[in-house]
């Protein structure tokens, strides 16, 4: 049985009272039960965002204070190095790190991605834990099939849902779930009076996807292997980058910007698209978004659901010139 779909905005008073249900902005029963189910996934408090970066945007402004330093891991989503030099305006500050070392000193709150894209590095949490700062983990391409960062000492999980909890490139959401119930308050509070708040319907499509969460991350984990041992073997790849769990990979093709554009233009049952985490292998150019940050010849790879010969069959052609 599926849950109930419900759209409404409002519900009835019950004696002239409201309830936890009464208008859509604090909360409807779909939100609540994805929530729920999250909550369990990552041993928290989980809430859902209309994207991953509107979960960013609600945890700088609504869980630090102007002038406060977020240290940033210098590998993150290029993104939400955007989203925070945006964030400026309102006094944010933000430093970048290597987040595979210790954090900056006088930090407030520490960011790190696990593992972090395209570069696929893995953070030092010991090191981030160890520090007197909050740590959030953006955990978008591990997911809690891989990692619990809350179990581990970490403060805030943050997720792009669009990715793997939901699976299947047909929703944009976001996740924070925190550790604790303060915490939980203040973005709940920041939420509702922001009316940053996720739909009724990619909410219930989330709740569909988690249902075969753990299944899609076997499955991407075991054709990620198999492709990248392949492609370490393939004489037109200069390196592969990839930490042993999920389905992102990146690699360095020989040839330059050109031989990266060739592979991008050849390949016919991998999309050539952005985004990753879908049922749907799909595979770019990162070069395109993030000329200073990353090789001209990378080619970011989230590897889907496909049978691995008919992906390596189509990597394999585009790689041969
Ligand atoms: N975090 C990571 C690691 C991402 O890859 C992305 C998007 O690519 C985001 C956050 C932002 O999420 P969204 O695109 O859902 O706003």
């Amino acid at each position: 049985m599926s849950f109930p779909l419900d759209r409404s905005t409002i519900w009835p008073y019950e004696d002239a009272q409201a309830g936890e249900l009464y208008y859509q902005r604090n909360a409807h029963p779909v939100g609540l039960e994805a929530e729920r189910r999250l909550s369990e996934l990552e041993g928290g408090r989980a809430l859902l965002f209309p994207s991953g970066a509107a979960a960013t945007t609600a945890v700088v402004l609504g869980l630090t204070e102007p002038g406060q330093t977020i240290a940033v891991a210098e590998q993150a989503y290029y993104g939400t190095t955007v989203t925070f030099g945006f964030l400026e305006r309102w006094g944010a500050r933000f430093v970048a790190f290597d987040q595979t070392g210790p954090p900056p000193d006088g930090a407030d709150l520490i960011w790190v991605e696990a593992p972090s894209n395209p570069h696929l590095t893995m953070p030092d949490l010991d090191s981030a834990v160890a520090h007197r700062a909050r740590v959030l983990v953006d955990a978008t391409a591990s997911t809690p099939v891989y990692l619990r960062p809350l179990e581990l000492g970490a403060d805030y999980v943050l997720h792009s849902a669009t990715k793997y909890l939901s699976g299947h490139h047909d929703v944009l959401l976001g996740v924070v779930a925190c550790g604790s119930e303060d915490d939980t308050a203040r973005l709940l509070e920041f939420r509702t009076r922001t009316g940053v708040v996720a739909a009724p319907d990619p909410a219930w499509l989330l709740l569909r996807s988690l249902e075969t969460l753990e299944l899609r991350m076997a499955r991407h984990t075991e054709s990620a292997r198999e492709l990248v041992r392949r492609l370490e073997a393939h004489p037109a790849v200069e390196r592969v980058r990839y930490p042993g769990l999920g389905g992102m990979l990146s690699f360095d093709v020989a040839g330059g910007a050109e031989a990266a554009k060739h592979l991008e233009t050849s390949v016919t049952e991998i999309l050539n698209a952005t985004s990753l985490g879908g049922t749907r292998t799909t595979l770019e150019s990162r070069a395109r978004w993030e000329p200073e940050r990353v090789p001209a010849n990378l080619v970011r790879l989230s590897v889907g659901l496909e049978p691995v010969d008919v992906l390596w069959d189509d990597l394999n052609r585009g790689l041969s010139r």
